[in-house]
């Protein structure tokens, strides 16, 4: 499913808690690129591998999700610190490698296990097996209610905490 917010949800919990420990614009790109070959397919009828009509192609695979995680690190961080820049975050550059690898990996992964239990088509073990046993866990109102539920929660700890921090900092 290309570029859908829900995919933000798990990451924003993580934020919220987190706070400076994790990336989510990095987080955020992982989204992105790895929804890219879809897209690609929906563009082109063909995935990465030239397979017609598969909608989540070798992105879509644990081999891909790796590769596609590193990929978001080493790009992730320099749009981070811009990112800081722009709001005014300076004093956080330069964000920590550790940060930014546990945002990117975590991105690709929970992406993947989230369209895993959507989509048939997903191949998590691909090129060894096209066994995917997360299809149908949970149905896929379900699964929108637990992005929603994880974005909303995410936001109320982020500013929650951020709330707790400035009346203690003005005490
Ligand atoms: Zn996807």
């Amino acid at each position: 499913m290309p570029f859908t917010p829900f995919h933000m949800g798990p990451g924003i919990l993580v934020k919220g808690p987190q706070q400076g420990g994790f990336s989510l614009i990095t987080f955020g790109l992982a989204q992105v690129l790895i929804d890219l070959e879809p897209l690609y397919v929906i563009a082109t009828g063909k995935d990465f591998l030239g397979v017609p009509g598969h909608l989540h192609g070798i992105s879509h695979t644990l081999l891909g999700a790796t590769l596609v995680g590193f990929i978001a690190g080493l790009l992730g961080r320099p749009l981070t610190h811009l990112g800081l820049r722009i709001l005014g975050q300076s004093q956080f550059i330069p964000v920590p490698w550790r940060v930014i690898w546990w945002s990117a990996f975590f991105g690709t992964y929970s992406h993947l296990a989230l369209d895993a239990v959507m989509h048939r088509d997903v191949e998590p073990f691909a090129p060894w097996s096209r066994w995917n046993p997360l299809v149908g866990l949970v149905s896929v109102g379900t699964l929108h209610l637990f992005c929603f539920a994880t974005a909303a929660l995410g936001t109320v700890i982020y500013f929650g905490l951020q709330f707790r921090r400035k009346v203690s900092v003005g005490s």
